[in-house]
């Protein structure tokens, strides 16, 4: 089955996630306004400045139909920003957008600020080979609800979760050629 992803296009890392769908030989298309939607399978919102992020979701008026995509049970990944937008993370004091996609707290830039953008290998649940994972001034997950299966944890830190169909990492998988996690969110829709 052919499917087409989109990859949310207001800030951040765009193009990386639009290169290495085009290595995985997926069709994968820039969603800026709500129209974009139509039509796809998936969607993965990027890392960038999740402030940043949420508001353009706000002023190009897509928050709304980023709800009904979500309840249509279209897949959806959220990395590193991107996961920060997926959150419900009640706790947060800013009126900064957050989508409820997935019941968790999240930590904001929770390895510190600039020395914290690392690479590593994580162990991720549903796939065999450790993965190599590389964070840019990243959240961690702080606490999950009942519904949230976690997948990855470093340092005794959550980094990677799931909820029905969303799956959030707090790392960039676009980013090296280790492409696992990616396949993991594409398996998810049944390529
Ligand atoms: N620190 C950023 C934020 O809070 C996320 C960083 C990233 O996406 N690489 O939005």
């Amino acid at each position: 089955m052919a499917i087409t992803i989109g990859v949310l296009a207001v800030q951040g890392a765009v193009r990386e996630h639009l290169l290495a769908l085009k290595v995985l030989g997926v069709k994968a298309v820039s969603v800026k306004k709500a129209e974009d939607l139509e039509g796809l399978d998936g969607l993965i919102i990027p890392g960038g400045e999740s402030t940043a992020i949420g508001r353009l979701i706000r002023e190009q008026g897509l928050e709304d139909r980023l709800h009904s995509f979500h309840k249509e049970g279209k897949a959806i990944f959220g990395t590193c920003a991107g996961l920060i937008l997926c959150s419900t993370d009640k706790s947060h004091k800013t009126d900064d957008l957050r989508l409820g996609f997935i019941d968790m707290e999240v930590e904001r830039n929770g390895f510190g600020r600039q020395v914290a953008s690392f690479e590593t290998s994580l162990n991720f649940e549903g796939i065999d080979q450790e993965v190599e994972a590389v964070f840019i001034r990243a959240p961690y997950i702080q606490s999950v609800g009942p519904d949230v299966k976690v997948l990855a944890t470093f340092d005794g830190k959550i980094v990677a979760a799931e909820q029905d169909n969303v799956l959030v990492t707090a790392h960039h998988p676009e980013l090296t050629e280790d492409y696992a996690v990616l396949n993991y969110f594409l398996d998810k829709i049944g390529k």
